[in-house]
C-alpha cells in the first residue's frame, strides 16, 4: 500500500525536493527497518555504521551552505529528512536532526567566519558532532538562569557544572555550554555559551541510563569540572547566551514537528492496513466499525494539516520572518495531536499493539519526547499566549 504521506508532499513540494525525499525514505526502508528490532532487543544505540551511511548522503550537511562543505539545502529539506526517517524511527531521525538542528546551526547563526570555518565542514561531513548544552538537572524549562557558571580568569574562561539530556553527547566532538556569566544582569541577559570540546581536561560524558524513549538515540550527562576555554570560544556574544539558544530552538521546534508527523504518517498506514486485514464477527473487516473509521480521519486529517502547516512555516523560517510563537505552535500542536491519536490508533489494533514488532509501541513511546523536548508544550504555551493577551 502506498503510503499516504507519499500523496500528500507530491502536491506540497517541488520535483527535486520529493526526489531528496523519496532517496531518504528508501534509505530509511532498506538501512533502518529492517534493523530496528534487533537494535531495540539488543539496547545498542544507532550503530557507527548507520551513522557513517547518513554522512556518507550528505544528511549532516543539509542546510549547511556549500561554501562550508554542506549540501547547500535549507530547512525544508531537513524536515523531509525528519518525516522521512522518522516514519520508522525517531532516535535514528534526531541523531542528524539534533547534530544540525542545535549542533550546527548555533554556529551558522551565530559564530564568527573563524569558528565557521574552523568547524563547519567537518560538521557537514558527520565527522564532527556539536551538543547542545542548554538542559540541566536542575534546569529545564527555566533555561534562562544556568548553574552552569563561567568565571573570567585572565584571558581565559573556567566552567564549572552539569548538563544532561544531551543529545548525541556519545558521538559529540564539541558541547556548546550555555553558562552563567552575569548573575545580576537583567534576565535573559545572564548567559554566554562557549564552544567546548568534549576532550578538553575536566570534561566528562556519562550515558544516561534507563531512558525508554528515543533508545537508539544517545543521551548524555556532560560533567564540566574547572573547564579552561579561551576567550574565543564564546558563542554569540558576551552575556547573550540565552539569544543564541532559543534562537536556534526556533529551527529545532519545526524539526521535532517532523518527528511526530513522521510517527503519525507511520501509525496511519500501519491502521490502515490491519483495518482491513483483521476480521471480526462474520469475517469481516474491523475497518466497516464507524468508531475505526473515525480514528482513521483523524489521523489523516492530522497528517494533512500538520503537513501544509509544517511546510508553510519552513518557507517562513527561510525567509527569516517564522516567529518563536509559530515555531512553538506547530511543536506543541503536532507532537499533542499525533500523541493523542497514537493511543487511539494502538487501540483500534488491539493486544497485537503491545508488542515491539508491531511498532506503534515505539511511536507512542517516542512521540513523549516531541512534547516535552526543545520546550515542554505546557512551557511553550506561556509564550504563545503573549501576543494573545495584547489588546
Ligand atoms: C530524550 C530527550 C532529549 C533531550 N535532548 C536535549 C538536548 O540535546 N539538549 C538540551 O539542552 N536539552 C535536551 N532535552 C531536555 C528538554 O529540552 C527538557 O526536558 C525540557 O526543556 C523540559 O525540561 P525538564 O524536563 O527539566 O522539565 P521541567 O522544566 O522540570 O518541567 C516539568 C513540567 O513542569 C511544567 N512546567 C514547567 N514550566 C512551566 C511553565 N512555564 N508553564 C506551565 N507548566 C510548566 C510542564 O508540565 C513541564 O513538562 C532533552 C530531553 C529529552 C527527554
Amino acid at each position: 500500500m502506498a503510503r499516504r504521506i507519499d500523496s500528500y508532499l507530491k502536491d506540497l513540494i517541488p520535483a527535486e525536493k520529493l526526489a531528496f525525499y523519496e532517496a531518504v525514505r528508501d534509505f530509511g526502508d532498506s538501512e533502518i527497518a529492517p534493523h530496528l528490532l534487533h537494535w531495540e532487543r539488543s539496547h545498542s544505540l544507532v550503530p557507527d555504521s548507520c551513522i557513517q551511511a547518513m554522512g556518507d548522503m550528505g544528511l549532516f550537511g543539509l542546510p549547511i551552505a556549500e561554501a562550508y562543505g554542506g549540501q547547500g539545502g535549507d530547512h525544508t529539506d531537513l524536515v523531509l529528512m525528519g518525516l522521512a526517517l522518522a516514519y520508522h524511527s525517531q532516535a535514528v531521525a534526531i541523531t542528524p536532526g539534533a547534530a544540525i538542528s542545535l549542533g550546527a546551526k548555533p554556529l551558522q547563526l551565530c559564530g564568527t567566519e573563524a569558528q565557521k570555518q574552523a568547524h563547519l565542514p567537518a560538521l557537514a561531513k558527520g565527522e564532527r558532532m556539536f551538543v547542545f548544552g542548554l538542559s540541566e538537572p536542575g534546569r529545564g524549562s527555566d533555561a534562562a538562569n544556568p548553574q552552569v557558571t563561567a568565571v573570567k580568569k585572565g584571558d581565559r574562561w573556567v566552567l564549572n557544572g552539569e548538563k544532561c539530556w544531551s543529545t548525541n553527547a556519545r558521538w559529540a566532538s564539541h558541547v556548546v555550554v550555555h553558562a552563567l556569566t552575569n548573575p545580576t544582569g537583567q534576565n535573559g541577559k545572564r548567559s554566554t555559551c562557549f564552544i567546548v570540546p568534549m576532550g578538553q581536561k575536566g570534561v566528562f560524558y556519562q550515558e544516561m541510563q534507563g531512558k525508554k524513549v528515543w533508545e537508539q538515540s544517545s543521551t548524555g550527562s556532560i560533567m564540566l569540572e574547572n573547564v579552561e576555554v579561551p576567550h574565543d570560544a564564546i558563542l554569540g556574544a558576551e552575556n547573550d547566551g540565552f539569544k543564541v539558544m532559543v534562537t536556534t530552538l526556533n529551527g529545532g521546534r519545526l524539526f521535532i514537528a517532523s518527528l511526530a508527523l513522521g510517527s503519525l504518517a507511520f501509525a496511519l498506514d500501519k491502521c490502515r492496513v490491519y483495518a482491513e486485514e483483521r476480521l471480526q464477527f462474520d469475517d469481516k473487516p474491523i475497518g466497516r466499525f464507524q468508531r475505526v473509521q473515525d480514528v482513521i480521519v483523524d489521523m489523516d486529517i492530522a497528517l494533512e494539516s500538520g503537513l501544509t502547516w509544517l511546510l508553510h512555516l519552513c518557507r517562513l523560517y527561510e525567509a527569516g520572518t517564522l516567529s518563536r510563537e509559530q515555531a512553538a505552535k506547530i511543536k506543541v500542536e503536532c507532537s499533542r495531536r499525533a500523541s493523542d491519536l497514537i493511543v487511539l490508533a494502538m487501540e483500534i489494533c488491539g493486544g497485537v499493539a503491545c508488542f515491539d514488532e508491531f511498532g506503534l509501541i515505539r511511536h507512542h513511546n517516542d512521540l513523549f519526547v516531541t512534547r516535552v523536548g526543545e520546550g515542554s508544550n505546557f512551557a511553550l504555551k506561556d509564550l504563545i499566549v503573549r501576543p494573545l493577551r495584547q489588546a
